[in-house]
């Protein structure tokens, strides 16, 4: 027989668990423990000695477990599995996508430096950088939808912290509007101002698409981040997040965890191994619903326009960009309302089936107005630039009858002429 590498979806119920460890249990225990039993006190020196990088691991040795801060088997077989969708190096799980993301700018950023970022971003990453880094002298420069990648480089070069630029960070598809940026071209950016002694990094928040329809690893990021809150929790019951990339860059995002101590607990750990079981069922079923309902959308006399990646124009560049680095449209649609926010908030008012909550990725489908909620933070005129207006009305699909999801946008969307 030929040599078979199985896909990520065959591996996520076993990958990475020795069930001999655990009295032959079939599914992984919750290792509900705070420290570890160490067999000889020698055992205990080496462990040490790997995990505080006091020498070099030899070719057959494995960093035994310590203390549930700096590592645990659910946290390492979670990390495990994740990376396999990116084909990473190495994952680190966090408490919540927030802590990954501020855990990565930390670790990666010094006062003086610049960092390049897109925008819409996720409001709180906007608010990390507006009021923590900018406070501690961190440069920062913000680049809007659809700016030229010539004109890109150019601010750079213009800002004077060219010298300087230790990262850019991205995030694509931008929630809500699904714009999307060029992840190969912003790392010949990055490249381009790479020097001797500086080696800028391309980060991408890949929330909206990952770990399925899109791997920025693979199109030239060297960090991709997750809030695993969303598709990969996909129950909204929990709240998570995760950092991967090679193994260099994840030693040291992993040592700066053991120190803030924000690493996930135990028990939301196996409740991820769990999600990680039925991530590609759920995630196929989302985005065939989302396609039939941005369809149905787009033909609605109600609905001004609707923003989806499965509705782009054949042969436009941002048509191009998705063929080439997404495997899928996702299921995240915005559309604009006929009318403004009154409309807006009559058809929120009337959804029955879809729930009128923030967040995304969920098996429930979810409806919200982001200028009033998600991106009310959001500077007005930046607001507008990005198309982020009164009549926006962010979907997140899920993995419910499309038929019943599309009943329940009639009906809302009826109720609407009633005013
Ligand atoms: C939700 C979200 C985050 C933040 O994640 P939390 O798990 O809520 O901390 C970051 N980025 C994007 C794109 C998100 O949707």
């Amino acid at each position: 027989m030929k040599k078979h590498d199985f896909n990520p979806e065959s591996l996520m119920m076993t990958y990475g668990y020795k069930p001999e460890l655990s009295e032959g249990a079939i599914k992984c225990p919750i290792f509900q423990t705070s420290t570890f039993v160490f067999k000889t006190a020698e055992e205990g020196k080496a462990f040490f000695e790997l995990a505080y990088g006091i020498r070099e691991k030899s070719p057959k040795e494995e960093l035994g477990l310590i203390y549930s801060r700096i590592n645990n088997p659910n946290l390492e077989i979670l990390e495990n599995r994740l990376s396999l969708w990116d084909k990473a190096d190495g994952c680190a799980v966090f408490e919540s996508g927030m802590s990954a993301i501020s855990t990565v700018l930390l670790e990666f950023l010094s006062p003086g430096d610049l960092l390049v970022y897109s925008n819409p971003l996720y409001g709180g990453t906007n608010h990390f950088i507006h009021h923590f880094l900018d406070k501690i002298g961190v440069h920062t420069l913000g680049i809007m939808p659809n700016q030229d990648v010539n004109e890109v480089v150019q601010m750079i070069q213009d800002s004077g912290k060219a010298n300087k630029l230790a990262m850019i960070y991205l995030e694509t598809p931008a929630n809500p509007t699904n714009h999307i940026v060029d992840i190969k071209k912003f790392s010949q950016i990055a490249k381009q101002f790479e020097s001797e002694d500086r080696k800028p990094l391309l980060a991408v928040d890949n929330t909206y698409m990952g770990p399925l329809w899109q791997h920025p690893l693979q199109c030239g990021a060297d960090i991709v981040l997750y809030s695993a809150t969303k598709y990969i929790g996909g129950h909204s019951d929990l709240i998570a997040g995760a950092v991967l990339g090679n193994a260099e860059l994840m030693t040291r995002v992993k040592t700066l965890r053991t120190f803030l101590g924000n690493m996930v607990s135990p028990h939301t750990a196996w409740l991820l191994l769990r999600s990680l079981e039925t991530l590609k069922v759920r995630m196929d079923q989302q985005t065939k619903n989302a396609q039939r309902i941005a369809d149905y959308l787009s033909t609605h006399p109600k609905i001004k326009q609707v923003y989806y990646l499965g509705l782009l124009k054949e042969g436009t560049e941002d048509y191009m960009v998705f063929k080439k680095q997404c495997s899928a449209p996702g299921a995240m649609i915005s559309f604009d309302i006929r009318g403004g926010e009154k409309e807006a908030f009559l058809f929120l008012n009337n959804l029955k089936l879809l729930k009128l909550a923030v967040s995304l990725g969920g098996t429930e489908s979810l409806a919200e107005h982001p200028k009033t909620m998600t991106h009310a933070g959001v500077d007005e005129e930046q607001r507008c630039q990005m198309n982020i207006t009164d009549s926006l009305i962010r979907l997140s699909i899920g993995v419910e009858s499309a038929d019943d999801l599309i009943w329940d946008l009639e009906q809302a969307l009826e109720k609407v002429s009633k005013i």
